[in-house]
């Protein structure tokens, strides 16, 4: 068995990047600039937002936090949005989700100049990369190629069953495992919480992508041998023995799984990381595509 690190993974394309940025510096250019929008206080959104203005600095991107109350209104938030598309400075931003119940996110994620949306959501991007068109491809889903491709998994022809169907995380993995090219040509199942005897479908799966957030769902009663696993789950789960007051799981039953599995990304330090290297690398592109 071997694990996906995406720690590592991750790690090797920041310093990528990082080279990238020198040679921007050196000739003189403008260094990327990333931009997060984060409306209200949630911690782990926080969290999350942290973790990507720190993964900036480390790379020698120039980064903008813009943080904004969670009694924002819509039209304040679109206005934000506005000036951030119209601001040449800013290579490319994000949204951080969930937003408070009085925002449409659907609004939000069209208001995003798509040539600025290294999250990839907005539906033209979204659209772009469901017809094999150069785009921003979602981090997270593009954090899961890049670590197939960099441990050489093969994915042509083998049964991909991909759990969750969000957005961001589930149908864009689905379509881009069924694409033509590598990582890709893999025959697709896409399961949802209406799918009925989800065991019968994961045992007969080459490779399976859990992106649902239940922890432990995925049990090695549900795999076969040899089964390459996904585990994209994020779930914080009370802790007292941890600092924090809580862990993070995954979808995964990890100790039991990964001695059935060939391959296999541990919670955390498997996609999650993948996730924010994947996003620096969308903003190198903006800057790229920016100067061209
Ligand atoms: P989401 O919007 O919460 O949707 C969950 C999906 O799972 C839905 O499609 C739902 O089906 C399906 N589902 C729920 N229960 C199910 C069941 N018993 N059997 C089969 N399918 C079921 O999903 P998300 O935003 O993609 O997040 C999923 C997990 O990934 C969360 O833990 C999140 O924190 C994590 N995540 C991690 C990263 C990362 O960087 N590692 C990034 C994003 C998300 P329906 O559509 O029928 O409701």
């Amino acid at each position: 068995m071997t694990i996906l690190d995406g720690k590592k993974v991750s790690n090797d394309i920041k310093d990528e990047i990082a080279v990238e940025v020198k040679k921007m510096k050196a000739k003189g250019e403008k260094v990327p600039h990333l931009a997060a929008i984060i409306v209200g206080n949630d911690g782990a959104s926080l969290t999350y937002v942290g973790s990507k203005v720190k993964a900036c600095e480390r790379v020698g991107f120039e980064s903008t936090l813009v943080q904004m109350s969670n009694t924002t209104s819509e039209v304040e938030l679109l206005d934000k949005i506005k000036e951030l598309n119209e601001n040449p400075e800013i290579d490319g931003f994000i949204v951080q989700l969930p937003l408070p119940p009085q925002i449409n996110e659907q609004k939000v994620l069209l208001a995003v100049n798509p040539d600025k949306d290294v999250d990839g959501f907005h539906p033209a991007n979204f659209g772009k990369m469901a017809l094999d068109m150069s785009t921003f491809i979602p981090a997270t889903p593009f954090g899961i190629l890049e670590l197939l491709d960099r441990y050489g998994v093969e994915t042509k022809g083998k049964h991909t069953v991909v759990i969750g169907r969000s957005h961001i995380v589930g149908r864009p993995m689905s379509i881009l495992m069924g694409r033509k090219g590598f990582p890709g040509n893999s025959t697709v199942t896409l399961t949802h919480s209406h799918t009925k005897n989800i065991t019968q479908i994961t045992s007969q799966a080459d490779i399976i992508i859990s992106a649902l957030g239940v922890p432990n769902f995925l049990k090695a009663e549900m795999i076969k041998d040899d089964a390459v696993i996904v585990d994209v789950g994020i779930t914080r789960v009370t802790d007292e023995t941890k600092p924090r007051g809580y862990k993070i799981v995954g979808d995964v039953d990890f100790a039991n799984v990964s001695k059935k599995a060939s391959y296999i990304t541990p919670v955390p330090g498997g996609v999650g990381p993948m996730t924010i290297a994947m996003l620096l690398k969308n903003t190198l592109l903006a800057r790229e595509r920016h100067n061209q």
